[in-house]
């Protein structure tokens, strides 16, 4: 059975920011497990 990538990729879940819940944008730092709203609050 042949699964085409893209489709694969496309059926992946989003990823979610546990603090919020907002979708997260995959980065390069994949390793952000939060999103950028809730990152800056730690910083602030
Ligand atoms: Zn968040």
């Amino acid at each position: 059975m042949l699964i085409n990538p893209v489709e694969f990729f496309r059926n992946l879940p989003q990823k979610e920011c546990p603090v919020c819940g907002e979708n997260i944008q995959e980065q390069a730092e994949s390793y952000v497990l939060e999103c950028e709203g809730c990152i800056a609050k730690k910083l602030d």
